[in-house]
């Protein structure tokens, strides 16, 4: 039988020392491939699972990389102090976490066996019988919800909606620590009326307290053109301050505790 630390995935990045993707001081490391197609994706390349070449300032670059567990857990570890001082560790992100499920539950298994503390980034779209096994090896689920309204979600993201919005209610109901995400995204979601659908929607989840605003920026721009694709949202603008501060007020409404970013 294969050492499950010999087990190979593919990933796109790893990034260190971030406090944005749970909580404490954690590295992410991002796996390659996502079945949706959010026009606003700041990680463009991390969509398909194919390794690609992409122009990035102004050099070609190859995306993508098989590793191993084992490797990977060897990278992780480096930062241990960090993640005892800060309650910090490691977060599996993407592209969608939940694509490659034997080699990512076996590195949260293995970060789990060197009690490192372990969270997924994810928009929930695949089988429950997948999410269950990442849930048995998992401290805190990060989950984007990004609008109620199906035809909508489908016509910016590519897929629909309901199997996400089906599998929050199981996450929250067999998971301690859910936080829902929302990225704020100018005319797909940025009315008070949307955000406060999601957030009533959030509150009905048992358990569930926290819900993170995060604004739209254009920081993966420039990844589209180095794909050759169209960044299909070019014209739209960053969203005021003072309304994210609205939108924010709204949400809270939902007695949920409530933040801008996160
Ligand atoms: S779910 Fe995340 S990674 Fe996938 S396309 Fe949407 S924003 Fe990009």
């Amino acid at each position: 039988m294969e050492n499950y630390l010999d087990i190979k995935g593919r990933i796109f990045d790893i990034q260190k020392y971030s406090i944005h993707d749970g909580p404490g001081i954690r590295t992410i490391v991002f796996l390659k491939g996502c079945p949706l197609r959010c026009k606003w994706c700041c990680n463009p390349e991390g969509q398909k699972f194919e390794i690609q070449e992409m122009n990035f300032a102004g050099k070609k670059k190859i995306v993508g990389e098989d590793v191993t567990v084992r490797e990977i857990l060897a990278e992780v570890k480096k930062d241990m102090p960090y993640y005892m001082r800060s309650g910090g560790g490691l977060t599996l992100s993407g592209g969608e976490c939940l694509g490659q499920p034997e080699f990512a539950v076996a590195l949260l298994a293995a970060a789990k066996s060197v009690g490192i503390s372990t969270a997924i980034e994810t928009t929930g779209f695949t089988k429950w019988e997948i999410i269950r096994e990442y849930l048995k090896v998992t401290d805190h689920v990060l989950m984007d919800i990004k609008n109620i309204d199906n035809e909508k979600h489908q016509k910016f993201c590519g897929q629909s909606n309901e199997l996400i919005l089906e599998n929050a209610r199981k996450i929250a109901e067999n998971h301690k620590d859910l936080t829902i995400r929302v990225p704020v995204i100018p005319t797909f979601n940025d009315t008070e009326k949307e955000i406060s659908a999601i957030a009533q929607f959030a509150k009905t989840l048992p358990g569930v307290t926290k819900l993170h605003l995060l604004p739209y920026h254009r920081l993966g721009k420039d990844k589209y053109e180095g794909l050759g694709r169209k960044y299909e949202i070019d014209e739209l603008d960053l969203i005021p301050q003072d309304k994210m501060q609205k939108l924010l007020e709204v949400a809270k409404k939902s007695g949920l505790n409530c933040q801008i970013g996160g």
